[in-house]
């Protein structure tokens, strides 16, 4: 097989990956940055168009300005940067099977690092598999990209800021935002001491949400979930109620909205799954998201050549992952024996500790309800793919099938088309509640090459 050779790989080409590009490259390392998306700039640059024009950058957010910036570097410079080009497999640590439209190949870089950022997490409830029920992201991407609306009129539903980004979104776009149904009460907001600190530019982002919130009228209900989803064939009716402080349903305080979209999200989930194919050791952080990838200082993993950055150390947002795209490349030129300057990594690793407490906070704002999942009707699908309902899920526990990978033997999780990407974040939160004890960081399930399905014609050599 085709293999090529390079100083660093970077996987993921978002905020961290390229901030970290762009520093290797202006240090004379040779580079290859990739991403499985047409386009780089990950879930927070998502474009609409290859470039914007000065004007219409001027007018972004600032850590989208610092992002573009950073591409725009990216792009112009030495750096490969290989689109629509998928990570599949990572083999005697610096083996990385690459597959790429319609062929395979492999890199051999010096060092890797795993910048493959997370996914959305949802919270679970009769109907959610609806046509007409999306999520918050898939929601902002299909905006972002096309411009368009899947409907005049949306109800969001669920936790964090996403929801908030997802409505303003909407409201800009010319759509009417029924609701906000938030699932956790509005003192949930409120941070501990310092854990904002670092976040001036996001707040200020969600202040101009705010705003929007009130000259549109949008009404926003606090402790409030959906519990079904109803319509022949499409979405026609939500119901929601309130929640006890256990996070119970409160019998009699059900209400209905018709609509024909709901958009809804509960958080997200790192993508550990390459990092954890490679043999880097993982930690369960549920103020972090969940599984994690364990890094030492310089971001380096337990694999010595692998290096991880942004959502996959944590969920901490955008301003996280620019700081660690940069604090890794820092790492790497130390590993390489480049000269790199001690007091920057010094400063970086201290304001990464205020990162890390905004990620608490968003953590904890994301979390599902304390007894939410463990009290689900017993049709409601968790697995979509093998249509696993709550219900198979208690009776396979109480059955002693009390383990991830238990379940996935009995009852087939996480072993569909998606392979686990949308239900084991949440199987996992289920059976940590449901069996009444936290996961063990043995309890991931594996994962095996090749991550993403490729035809097998494409893993052959051509003649
Ligand atoms: C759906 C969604 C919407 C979001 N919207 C917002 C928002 O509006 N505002 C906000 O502040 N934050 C948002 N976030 C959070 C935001 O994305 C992060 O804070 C920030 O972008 C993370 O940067 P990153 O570099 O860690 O990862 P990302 O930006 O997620 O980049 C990771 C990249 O890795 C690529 N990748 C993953 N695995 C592979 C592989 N095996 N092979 C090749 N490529 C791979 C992905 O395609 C992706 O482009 C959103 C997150 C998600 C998941």
């Amino acid at each position: 097989m085709k293999t090529e050779i390079c100083d660093a790989l970077v996987v993921g080409a978002g905020l961290s990956g390229l901030v970290c590009a762009e520093k290797l490259a202006r240090e004379g390392l040779k580079v290859i940055i990739l991403d499985e998306n047409p386009l780089p700039g990950g879930q927070f640059l998502r474009r609409l168009k290859a470039s914007l024009t000065p004007a219409e950058l001027k007018a972004k957010p600032g850590p989208v300005r610092t992002g573009h910036l950073f591409l725009e570097k990216v792009e112009q410079g030495k750096i490969r940067v290989l689109p629509l080009s998928e990570v599949v497999g990572i083999f005697d640590r610096n083996q990385v099977l690459v597959h790429e439209k319609d062929r395979t190949f492999c890199i051999s870089p010096q060092l890797i690092l795993l910048a493959t950022g997370a996914r959305e997490k949802f919270l679970p409830f009769v109907g959610w598999d609806l046509p007409g029920v999306i999520s918050t992201g898939a929601l902002q991407c299909f905006m972002k990209s096309s411009g368009l609306m899947p409907n005049k009129e949306l109800l969001f539903h669920g936790a964090g800021p996403l929801l908030w980004a997802g409505a303003g979104e909407a409201l800009k776009h010319g759509a009417k935002v029924q609701a906000i149904l938030h699932t956790h009460s509005l003192s949930r907001l409120l941070p501990k001491p310092g854990q904002l600190r670092a976040q001036g530019p996001k707040l200020l982002e969600g202040v101009g949400y705010m705003a929007a919130f009130c000259s549109h009228r949008v009404r926003h209900r606090f402790k409030t979930v959906v519990i079904e989803a109803r319509g022949k064939g499409l979405l026609e009716e939500v119901i929601t109620a309130r929640l006890d402080s256990a996070g119970r349903v409160l019998m009699g305080t059900e209400s209905r909205y018709q609509t024909q979209c709901l958009a809804t999200g509960h958080g997200f989930a790192p993508n550990v799954e390459l990092a954890q194919q490679a043999g880097c050791k993982l930690g369960f952080e549920p103020l972090l998201g969940g599984f994690i990838v364990q890094t030492t200082g310089g971001l380096q993993s337990s694999v010595e050549n692998i290096f991880a950055a942004g959502e996959v150390t944590g969920i901490g947002g955008a301003l996280k992952s620019l700081l660690e795209g940069e604090l890794a490349a820092l790492g790497m030129l130390k590993k390489l024996g480049r000269p790199f300057s001690d007091h920057d990594f010094t400063s970086l690793m201290a304001k990464r500790k205020a990162h890390l407490a905004f990620a608490e906070w968003l953590n904890r704002l994301t979390a599902y309800p304390d007894a939410w999942l463990y009290n689900l009707p017993d049709d409601s699908i968790i697995c979509r793919c093998e249509d696993i309902t709550a219900g198979d899920l208690k009776n396979a526990v109480d059955q002693g099938y009390d383990t991830p990978l238990a379940l996935k033997r009995f009852l087939r999780l996480g072993m569909g088309p998606c392979q686990g990407r949308t239900c084991l974040p949440i199987a996992y939160d289920f059976l940590a509640g449901y069996r009444n004890r936290p996961l063990a960081q043995d309890e991931l399930l594996s994962t095996r090459p090749p991550l993403k399905p490729v035809p097998l014609g494409h893993l052959l050599e051509e003649e």
